[in-house]
């Protein structure tokens, strides 16, 4: 039976009757399989995303963020790695708006598209190896503490180059990267991460870009310094430019930089707009969540959510 309109939030299916997208065809979780050998998992050789649509009880609809944003950076990406997904950024959108009702999701979802060698082999390449293509649908809530802030550690690892693995790829390989200074960070008791460049430089999170806030302008690393070109990043030079009226600069950042900042935040699809109260122990302005970021974060939230009409561009509505 279907929930009253408006009434029920938190309604998502159990994990193995999910319906998902792969290879072709909508398919529940249980009934979806992965050999052993299957090239990806042995190298890496895939490239993902991360889309979040959230569930508005008022609307009784659930809104995707800047969804073909997302699916033209993957299929870009997906053919720097030499692999081809055989749909357009439409039939992409069509195909997770399909996902999404067939789950009947009345939570907040993460949708992770991943584009992936299948070819069970031994042999290290991307050539002649056949592309599959997947997108799992789940229920998600928050990724970090958006509301009291984190406490950040400079890694030791320092972030992968642009000559490496790029960065800017999202490739599966890249993230064990990401995982080493994460686990890092969380071993040491803290909840994240921040990678410095080869050369030294402020770069991003384990799956996050950063922005700090010095003498009343925002800074943020330029895409030359191996980070991810977040779309959440590119939503927040849109707010702190129109909205909060600020300058937003892109230029190389030092470590100590971090240590005088006024306020720091986080940002990216999972981990929304999170503010950093403490870095390597010491305090980030007044150790609370800053007035800006806060304003940032409310701003974002309402855009994504379908509470700002003027941002209403960026949200492809689901009727479930
Ligand atoms: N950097 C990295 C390494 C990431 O994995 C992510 C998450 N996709 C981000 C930044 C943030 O990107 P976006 O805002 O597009 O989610």
């Amino acid at each position: 039976m279907q929930p009253a309109a408006g009434a029920a939030t938190d309604v998502a299916p159990a994990r193995e009757d999910l319906w998902t997208f792969h290879e072709g065809e909508f398919t529940q979780y249980r009934n979806a399989h992965l050999g052993l050998l299957t090239h990806a998992l042995h190298y890496g050789t895939a490239c993902f995303e991360g889309i979040r649509a959230y569930w508005s009880p008022n609307a009784n609809r659930l809104f995707v963020f800047r969804v073909a944003e997302h699916y033209q950076r993957l299929k870009s990406n997906s053919r720097m790695l030499h692999m081809e997904i055989p749909y357009s950024v439409e039939e992409l959108t069509a195909i997770t708006i399909e996902l999404l009702r067939r789950n009947q999701f009345r939570t907040d979802v993460y949708v992770r598209p991943l584009c992936y060698k299948a070819t069970e082999e031994i042999g290290i390449r991307f050539h002649n190896l056949r592309d599959a293509f997947m997108i799992v649908p789940v229920p998600f809530g928050s990724y970090m503490d958006t509301s009291a802030g984190i406490r950040c550690q400079v890694s030791t690892w320092r972030r992968v180059d642009d000559n490496a693995i790029p960065p800017r790829s999202k490739a599966s390989g890249l993230y064990v990267n990401s995982a080493l200074a994460k686990t890092e960070a969380f071993l040491n008791g803290f909840d994240e991460a921040i990678f410095l460049t080869q050369e030294g430089h402020v770069c991003e999170g384990s799956a996050m870009n950063i922005f700090i806030l010095r003498n009343g302008m925002f800074l943020t690393p330029p895409s030359s310094e191996n980070i991810l070109e977040g779309i959440t990043r590119d939503t927040l030079f849109t707010f702190i430019r129109d909205e909060l009226r600020m300058p937003v600069v892109e230029r190389p950042i030092d470590r100590s930089e971090l240590y005088l900042a006024d306020e720091v935040l986080l940002c990216g699809t999972g981990a929304e707009v999170t503010p950093v109260v403490e870095i390597d122990r010491r305090r980030i302005g007044s150790g609370e969540p800053g007035p800006a970021t806060q304003r940032l974060q409310q701003l974002y939230f309402d855009a994504c959510k379908g509470r700002d009409d003027r941002y209403a561009a960026w949200l492809t509505a689901v009727d479930i």
